[in-house]
């Protein structure tokens, strides 16, 4: 037998030696280049430094400069900085509990010094002169230098061969580096930030200096991750239960491939965190296509009380104490920030960094053109007093009425479906009840849309139905069978009639009771079957209610198989074991309740699809000018279900761009 295997003979327990312990500490702690910077980084900015300087050589491998003009620490402790469980940031366990610094464990410099050669510079504003350390000899001798700190790191993983070999190649070291900093350059844009790299400057964002910090941080949030990003997401600042949120949450047909422009921070750490990404990514549902990964940099601020940072090494997971409340407060608020449709805005332009603002209505239009035309200020709107019931929108209930109302006959809630969408019924009647229309338009809305939020058209004129007062202006003709033109007071409107008519639709669908019923679901002749995991087969028990509910009948089989013997019978394509599986995985993520509501919304899409106008079916322009309309009334109107846009607006300028007029 081989000798490997043999048991070894046991060895007397002892204390390890402190190198040792750091080593292995620094396993946790040190995993390459980039986790020095962000110590490094953290540590300056827990001492108050107001600029930053990274420089790098090799990909950071070769050497780490980290240079501050914070604090400093004064020369009698500069020793006991490189100690072990040693720091200034918390002295009991009740600081622990409401830490505010970025460190508190008091080992990342001991850990680093334990792989790499590392020395300390350090001068605070009241001593005459600063003091060098070298991690290896120890002793203590005057060097030059102003006020603050640099920390020095040659040579990582020197010592630690194994380690060394599982670096990347320089510039991946290096992009992780820089990711590093701008996660810090993002939390914190009073502060300045350059990094070097081989002595040249790869980055740097200037302090921002504004009395206000959130238009700071908008100037951050556009200098380190570019006028795109900033171009295709809306503001959000919400305090909902727990949690103050602000940040930027990406348009939906913005959306990428990968998840490489998520920023989630909390209480000013970038963290990354499955509860809060998958609230996010949840709030995306009904406008974003399967993989497709949203951008956003939010921030969360929760009472320090309320969520424990010291869960990971390297503290880049939290725990929330009440998850759900997170969860909720986040998705709730990421969702209404996208449901301010841009239909339902005014176009202005004077917006502050000329970006738009969702709470306010300044979104700007990105034009069909590429150009950025400024836009002239507009009047505010307002809903008008319900337009005036003219005969042609009686011909739009046609294209409303029968297909929503019969559209559930296919095994849905025939009975509770309503029978005319409740925007149209204001039309329809007439009503020149402002009750009446609002109500209508709450409906549509959902719970917490302030009509604030909504339009507005000055109360001495209330527009016809076919104003250019109106956000998306009047319609004017109806080309390729598909797409109806406006007129607004910016220029052209293009709406693709039948990607805007299924938003609206679903959005009805949505709001109508006919989403509380128990989702119909079919038998299966022959149940599928999947291989499961042991969390899939505990959750398909305990949540086997849930899953009916959705239509599914889902049981384990055996002590890694599950078999589905029914599936919803509004999916009659959907690839069950696909779906089985992530219903299971959101269950056991977020809970029964959440998860029914999704599905919920799957199965209402497929049905709005069903039900909305289809292409080349002739317009009226009194029914044009309705579709219009209720796009202005409802919520996302600005992309359909699978996350196209509806409308395009062209303006003039675009337009005299084209045929290079005024130049
Ligand atoms: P922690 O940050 O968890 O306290 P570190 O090992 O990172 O642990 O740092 C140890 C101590 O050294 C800190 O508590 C702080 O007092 C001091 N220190 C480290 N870097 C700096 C710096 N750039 N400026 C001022 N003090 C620093
Ligand atoms: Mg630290």
């Amino acid at each position: 037998m081989n000798a490997v295997l043999s048991a070894p003979a046991r060895r007397p327990i002892r204390a390890l030696p402190d190198e040792l312990v750091s080593q292995i500490a620094a396993g946790e702690v040190v995993e390459r280049p980039a986790s020095v910077v962000r110590e490094l980084v953290d540590n300056a900015l827990d001492a108050q430094a107001t600029q930053v300087t990274v420089r790098l050589a090799g990909g950071g491998v070769r050497s780490i400069v980290v240079e501050d003009d914070g604090a400093g620490i004064p020369a009698d402790e500069l020793a006991l900085a490189l100690r072990r469980h040693a720091t200034s940031k918390i002295a009991s366990l009740s600081d622990l509990e409401s830490v505010a610094t970025m460190g508190f464990r008091g080992e990342a410099l001991a850990a680093i010094a334990s792989v790499a050669d590392l020395s300390l510079t350090s001068r605070p504003a009241s001593a005459g002169h600063a003091m060098r350390v070298d991690a290896r000899g120890g002793e203590l001798q005057p060097a030059a230098r102003a006020p603050g700190t640099t920390v020095e790191v040659h040579e990582l993983f020197f010592n630690t061969p194994a380690r060394r070999k599982f670096l990347k190649s320089e510039a991946t070291e290096l992009a992780h580096a820089l990711d590093a900093v701008r996660r810090h350059a993002l939390a914190r844009p009073d502060v300045g930030f350059a990094v070097w790299h081989d002595g040249r400057l790869v980055a740097q964002w200037r302090a921002v200096r504004t009395p206000l910090l959130d238009d700071a941080g908008v100037q951050r949030l556009g200098d380190v991750l570019g006028a795109e990003f900033m171009a295709t997401s809306r503001t959000l600042a919400a305090v909902r239960g727990p949690l103050a949120l602000h940040g930027r949450v990406g348009r939906p047909e913005a959306a990428r491939s990968r998840a490489d422009q998520q920023y989630l921070f909390v209480n000013g750490r970038y963290v990354r965190d499955r509860l809060v990404a998958h609230a996010v990514r949840s709030a995306y549902d009904d406008q974003l296509h399967g993989s497709r990964q949203p951008a956003y940099a939010l921030f969360l601020q929760i009472a320090p009380e309320l969520v424990d940072v010291n869960v990971h090494p390297t503290k880049i997971e939290v725990r929330f104490r009440d998850g759900r409340a997170v969860h909720g407060a986040v998705q709730a608020a990421v969702q209404e920030a996208l449901a301010v449709s841009r239909a339902t805005q005014p176009q202005a332009g004077a917006a502050p960094h000329g970006e738009g603002r969702a709470s306010t209505g300044l979104e700007p239009q990105q034009s069909v053109l590429g150009l950025f035309a400024a836009r002239e200020p507009s009047p505010r709107w307002d809903r008008p007093a319900a337009a005036a019931g003219s005969g042609g929108l009686a011909a739009w209930s046609a294209l409303y009425g029968p297909s929503t109302a019969t559209e559930p006959s296919r095994g849905w809630q025939a009975a509770d479906a309503p029978n005319a969408p409740a925007g149209l019924d204001a039309h329809l009647h007439g009503s020149s009840d402002i009750g009446a229309d609002a109500d209508a338009a709450g409906r549509t809305l959902g719970s917490e849309s302030p009509a604030s939020l909504r339009g507005r058209v000055p109360a001495d004129h209330p527009p016809g139905p076919e104003s250019i007062e109106w956000p998306l202006g009047r319609a004017v003709a109806q080309i390729g069978g598909v797409y109806v033109l406006a007129e607004n007071h910016a220029g052209l409107v293009i709406v693709d009639m039948h990607a805007a008519h299924e938003r609206i639709v679903y959005e009805r669908l949505k709001a109508s009771g006919a989403a509380q019923q128990r989702l119909p679901s079919q038998p299966l002749l022959v149940p599928v079957t999947l291989a499961a995991t042991p969390t899939e087969l505990a959750t398909a028990e305990a949540e086997r209610e849930a899953l009916l509910h959705m239509g599914l009948d889902v049981a384990p089989l055996s002590a890694t198989s599950l078999a589905v013997r029914s599936r919803p019978a509004a999916l009659p394509d959907a690839d069950l074991a696909e779906l089985t599986r992530s219903v299971l995985a959101e269950l056991q993520a977020v809970g029964s309740s959440r998860v029914v509501q999704r599905s919920r919304d799957a199965l209402l899409a497929t049905m709005a699809c069903h039900g909305a106008v289809r292409a080349n079916r002739r317009l009226t322009l009194a029914e044009m000018n309705a579709l219009l309309r209720d796009m202005e009334a409802t919520d996302r109107a600005d992309q359909c279900n699978h996350g196209r846009p509806t409308w395009r607006q062209v303006t003039i300028k675009d337009l005299d761009a084209l045929f290079l007029r005024g130049r």
